[in-house]
């Protein structure tokens, strides 16, 4: 079937609902609230109806269905009066021209329902022709899910709006290009302000304005662990600044023409400095974009975060940042193990091993300790050092160790060891960066539930067992 879609003004357009059931009720509630006018033709009446005849919202005629009804009256016919009557409905519509939808009923529509998603003056209608209502609806809840709460009043305040930027811009490309980058962010909180400060600025009266740099999490990698705000910045961001351990699922979900620039830091290979890093941010913002400043897991988790919001401080440069779901919390996923448990674990503590001598790795083992978990990053180079100062700080050497490779991506590995094993099952798995290192008695159970390795079976060059070292 080929349809059309549009979206029709019906104030003061008469409709006929055939039906005084639930369905008719719902349809009728949403003619209503466009402001058609509504005639509910059924013997009786569902209360719902009732109640909206008793406001006066709609009419009602206390009759069944038959063919002698006046076709002039109406626009568009409604058939909800149970599969019995449908046919007969549909087939009167048609045959005086007036668009039919029939509940449920496909093939005696000439109009039919969309899902609708539903902002006020921001509407999504999603048709499937009648063959897949159920995906209709799936993807009902995932544009729900995409728009943010208040996107209806951006669209009211931009209606508002267009005079504004119409008197003061006379040139139709000028007035594009000011919405584009008006639109860049849907957030609704301040946009009047944005907007005008935009305005004044392409209109020539103020000096060019910055713009900011967002610092999202991009999480462990799988686009579907990002959060629903920092998925928002990557839609609206021009210029996306990342690292090498944001995942390319995560990077495809970036507005398509974005810039991207890569500013990973391999461990151990070439990298771009800090210094440069902080340069490249404040020149983009200068220059006026948006700027995404997408980091792995959360950008306030050993991400240098810190550093970066300090230079754009001083800059004068807008800062804010979307978390993201850090190392630690993915691998407790992967590892279905609760980093805090009521009796075995009162403290998490979140280290890094990064370019530890040795009485900085003294101070991160006296962070370990009884009731404690350990997530320390960083630390596969650093193993056995780790190792020995814990053991040297007096940890019991079967103290359980899970050690995560790349959590929450595709190629994740898992591997359980204890404190004692531990560089032994990381040498004979070759585990690599990035990994995280997880001390701690939480992870007791798993072993003891008989799976000395819970390697995923996609990975499968592991050697048998890993935990015996
Ligand atoms: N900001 C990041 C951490 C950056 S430091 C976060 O919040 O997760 C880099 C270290 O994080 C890596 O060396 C590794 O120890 C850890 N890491 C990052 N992503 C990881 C992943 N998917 N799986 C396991 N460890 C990870």
């Amino acid at each position: 079937m080929s349809l059309l879609p549009l979206f029709l003004e019906v104030d003061d357009v008469s409709v006929l609902v055939v039906g005084g059931g639930a369905a008719a009720d719902r349809t009728v509630r949403a003619l209503v609230s466009s402001g058609a006018t509504v005639t509910v033709l059924s013997p009786v009446l569902a209360q719902e109806l009732a109640a909206r005849v008793d406001r006066r919202e709609i009419t009602h005629r206390a009759e069944t269905f038959h063919e002698g009804l006046d076709p002039e009256d109406y626009r568009l016919v409604i058939a909800a009066a149970g599969a019995s009557r449908t046919a007969a409905v549909s087939a009167w519509a048609r045959r005086h021209r007036l668009w039919v939808n029939a509940v449920d009923d496909p093939p005696n529509c000439s109009a039919l329902w969309p899902a609708v998603v539903d902002r006020g003056e921001l509407k999504v209608a999603i048709g499937t022709g009648g063959g897949a209502p159920v995906l209709a609806r799936q993807l009902r809840a995932r544009i729900e899910q995409l728009l943010p709460d208040r996107i209806g009043e951006l669209v009211a305040l931009a209606r508002r709006f267009r005079d504004r930027v119409a008197a003061r811009l006379s040139n139709f490309d000028a007035r594009r290009s000011f919405w584009e980058r008006a639109l860049e962010s849907w957030e609704f909180a301040g946009a009047e302000d944005r907007w005008q400060a935009l305005l004044d600025e392409r209109a020539g009266s103020a000096p060019p304005s910055m713009g900011e740099v967002i610092l999202v999490g991009g999480g462990p990698g799988a686009a579907d662990l990002l959060t629903l705000r920092a998925l928002q910045v990557l839609q609206t961001a021009e210029v996306i600044v990342h690292d090498r351990l944001v995942s390319p699922d995560v990077l495809g979900r970036a507005r398509r023409d974005a810039r991207f620039i890569a500013v990973g830091k391999a461990p151990g290979g070439p990298c771009v400095s800090q210094d440069a890093i902080n340069e490249i941010l404040i020149e983009e913002a200068r220059a006026g974009h948006l700027v995404c400043r997408l980091k792995g897991g959360d950008p306030s988790v050993f991400g240098r975060g810190g550093e970066e919001l300090e230079a754009l401080r001083e800059a004068g440069i807008r800062a804010s940042i979307v978390p993201g779901i850090t190392a630690a919390l993915a691998c407790a996923a992967s590892l279905k193990t609760s980093l805090t448990h009521r009796e075995m674990a009162h403290a998490l503590v979140l280290a890094s091993a990064h370019g530890h001598d040795e009485r900085a790795m003294a101070e991160l083992a006296s962070l370990a300790g009884e009731r404690r978990t350990l997530a320390i990053y960083m630390g596969v180079r650093q193993l056995s050092v780790l190792r020995a100062t814990l053991l040297a700080r007096g940890l019991p050497p079967d103290l359980p160790v899970a050690l995560v490779q790349e959590a929450g991506r595709a190629g994740e590995r898992r591997f359980h060891a204890t404190l004692e094993t531990v560089v032994n099952v990381a040498r004979e798995v070759a585990l690599r960066s990035p990994a995280l290192v997880l001390v701690g008695e939480v992870f007791r159970a798993r072993e003891e539930s008989g799976a000395a390795s819970d390697t995923p079976a996609r990975s499968g060059t592991e050697p048998a067992a890993v935990a015996t070292g």
